[in-house]
């Protein structure tokens, strides 16, 4: 495996920072030249550097993930989340945080996912509603497979009659009639919800005024869903800022009228924020 240096390792750790856990392709071609390794090299060689995004207060075990993506030529980093003081279902795993930050930015076709640990059966479910789930390579510690091989018999979304996939779904056609940002609003267009119809994202603004977006990605097994506001803390997190320490103005969630079930996990999650999480949560009717 290729090994980086410190000075490099600091490099790519401020990059990442400042793209929100988004190594760009400019910077991918520049680390497997300088490196002079292939781009999986260079997934598994980042690794341990994802891994240090990680905030694990309950587990102490730190999970690193990297996607890489064809179209864009880009490498996403994930690392696992978890909250003090709330129900374990609520954490993000390393694999959902990969898949979250490719989408969230940009990612157009994943085709492989590094990873440092074997992954568990629930990113496995939620891997399963990607659009490139029959293609994906996996590559772990012990080898290379493909999600058919790590999830046999599975259960996925055409199962529940749905034809759409993760990573894959345009913006949905509709007016947005709430006093949010333009960029909250595509967010919400853009939110992946085949099972419960609550288009919904969430905008979380820092003191310094940088700002970051999540979306509610639904999965046909409903629980390895991620919630819009984990989704935001998570991005949060790759940009390098701790849950306690980051200087948060506002949050915002918005939901779709009639099919709203976001408000109370986004209070829970909010609690490990620290200061002021009071949140501004808005309806908007579709219609
Ligand atoms: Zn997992």
């Amino acid at each position: 495996m290729a090994l980086i240096d410190d000075k490099t390792e600091l490099f790519i750790i401020e990059s990442c920072k400042q793209s929100h856990g988004v190594i760009k392709a400019d910077l991918v071609n520049q680390l497997t030249s300088q490196l002079n390794c292939d781009v999986e090299s260079l997934q598994q060689a980042l690794l341990p550097i994802a891994a240090k995004f990680a905030q694990a207060p309950i587990s102490s075990f730190y999970v690193g993930a990297v996607i890489f993506d064809k179209i864009t030529g880009n490498m996403y980093f994930g690392a696992n989340l978890e909250f003090k003081h709330q129900a374990l279902s609520l954490v993000v795993h390393a694999e959902q945080a990969a898949i979250n930050n490719a989408w969230i930015n940009g990612a157009k076709e994943i085709t492989t996912i590094a990873i440092n640990a074997a992954p568990c059966g629930f990113c496995r479910q939620f891997m399963n509603e990607l659009s490139t789930a029959g293609t994906l390579e996996i590559l772990l510690p012990t080898g290379r497979y493909s999600l058919e091989e790590l999830l046999p018999c599975d259960f996925g979304p055409k199962d529940l009659g749905n034809q759409e996939a993760l990573m894959a779904k345009s913006a949905e056609q509709v007016e947005i009639s709430l006093p949010i940002s333009e960029q909250l609003k595509e967010q919400v267009r853009l939110a992946y919800v085949p099972y419960s119809k609550n288009m919904s994202a969430a905008e979380l603004v820092l003191t310094d005024g940088r700002v970051f977006y999540g979306r509610y990605a639904e999965n046909a097994a409903y629980s390895p869903s991620l919630s819009p506001m984990s989704s935001v803390l998570s991005q949060l997190a790759l940009a390098g800022e701790t849950l306690a320490d980051a200087k948060v103005e506002r949050v915002t969630l918005v939901e779709t009228k009639g099919c709203e079930n976001q408000k109370a996990v986004a209070e829970a999650v909010l609690t490990n924020l620290n200061g002021d999480s009071s949140l501004l949560h808005h309806v908007f009717e579709t219609k």
